[in-house]
């Protein structure tokens, strides 16, 4: 195995256990590596820190997997890892037979994200080094999980950073069938693997979606974001007293119709529009809700889209609150790795302030347990949410 060295001063991060060494903190590098193989990481001084992925081609040029050294990522530890990694999800099967069961980093495993829907596993690679582990991946999950079939979706925008292409395709037993249904808290979810975002279905909202369904009784509930109607379709079967979906997708809200009729969750009224146009429309038409989720995908990738993120969700939040009056409620989330919860609460802020209301923030929310915040490496917490309530 070779060695790569880091540069004087340099070891902080990996001695606190956080995964990632930028290509900056690299000094030396015994030899010609295949981008993404295993090395052993030292410091300047010549001490073991960690064994992990080296990629000279990105900006995060070593992903950190290991520190005891007398075990060495081969096959069997890779193995060991993502057998321990399901293990840890047993419980979740009592709610839902959908599920991460591996979250990169926050599991150990640096760009591996596979996700459990029903029999067939769904597996994401996003750096070299998981690139280069997928055939041993895919080996250990079949015995692992015996699944029908495991399907690739690589997508996402930092792959072309780590010199990999967009992948998609089966990897393994039998192509995912388009009408694959999932059960999550009681309900039923049609899922296509092989054309929907990201793994198939947004399964860190899991949680939320119970939640936030506790204040749909009776409720107009108006479901921003809406893709293919996780918190519609839990509304309307938490006897809302009508549910209306925006999502710019044609084809997010046809299977949102079709998840409605799944559940007998009765008629959604959906609008194929940019929400933001929408929420203007509804505020002209004075139409109110007592309701309103706003769900939108990443708004910012980056610190550096942050300002521009925070004026779009203060904006989303100024016209929800429009269209609530006292005793109203707003479920708010950002995905955006750039936003923390501390942003996100002043785009509140100032969203209410401009739309005059006086709210509260009675309830904070996160991802469900399934995509866990390793302590060491805070960048793990990505979805944050609020249950406002207008007073
Ligand atoms: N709440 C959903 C997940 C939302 S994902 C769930 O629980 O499953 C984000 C959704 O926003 C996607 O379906 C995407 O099509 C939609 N979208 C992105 N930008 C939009 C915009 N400007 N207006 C309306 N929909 C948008």
């Amino acid at each position: 195995m070779k060695t790569v060295r880091l540069g004087k001063n340099r070891e902080k991060s990996a001695l606190n256990r956080h995964p990632w060494v930028f290509a900056s903190g690299v000094s030396h590098v015994d030899g010609n590596t295949v981008p993404g193989e295993v090395v052993r990481v030292v410091d300047s001084a010549g001490a073991f820190l960690a064994y992990g992925t080296y990629n000279p081609h990105s900006a995060i040029a070593l992903r950190l997997c290991e520190w005891d050294e007398s075990n060495p990522p081969n096959t069997a530890w890779l193995h060991a890892k993502l057998a321990a990694s399901v293990a840890r999800r047993a419980g979740l099967s009592t709610v839902t037979d959908a599920m991460r069961l591996v979250f990169g980093e926050s599991d150990g495993l640096p760009g591996v994200v596979a996700d459990r829907y029903g029999d067939t596993v769904s597996l994401q690679i996003s750096t070299a080094g998981a690139e280069l582990w997928k055939p041993a991946i895919v080996e250990a999950l079949v015995e692992i999980c015996k699944p029908a079939g495991i399907y690739e979706k690589t997508d996402g925008d930092l792959l072309r950073l780590e010199g990999l292409e967009k992948l998609s395709g089966l990897l393994w037993g039998e192509t995912p069938p388009p009408e694959l249904t999932i059960n999550e808290n009681g309900l039923k979810f049609a899922i296509d693997i092989v054309e929907g975002q990201k793994t198939g279905f947004f399964l860190d909202q899991r949680a939320n979606r119970a939640i936030v369904s506790g204040y749909a009784k009776d409720a107009r509930v108006l479901d921003c974001f809406s893709y293919t109607g996780g918190f519609s379709v839990a509304c309307a079967k938490a006897d809302a007293a009508s549910v209306t979906a925006v999502d710019s997708s044609v084809k997010a809200l046809e299977r949102l119709k079709q998840n409605a009729a799944l559940n007998g969750a009765g008629s959604i009224e959906t609008f194929a529009e940019d929400v933001f146009d929408a929420l203007r429309r509804f505020a002209a038409e004075k139409r109110t809700f007592d309701l309103v989720i706003l769900d939108p995908p990443k708004l910012a990738p980056t610190r550096t889209s942050l300002d521009k993120a925070l004026r779009a969700y203060k904006d989303l939040a100024m016209r929800a609150l429009l269209l609530l009056e006292p005793g109203g409620t707003l479920a708010m989330f950002s995905c955006s790795g750039g936003v923390s919860q501390a942003d996100l609460q002043k785009a509140a802020a100032w969203g209410a302030l401009d739309a005059g209301k006086q709210a509260q923030i009675v309830r904070r929310l996160s991802q469900d347990g399934d995509h866990p915040v390793l302590l060491s490496y805070p960048e793990s917490e990505y979805l944050k949410g609020f249950v406002i309530k207008v007073i």
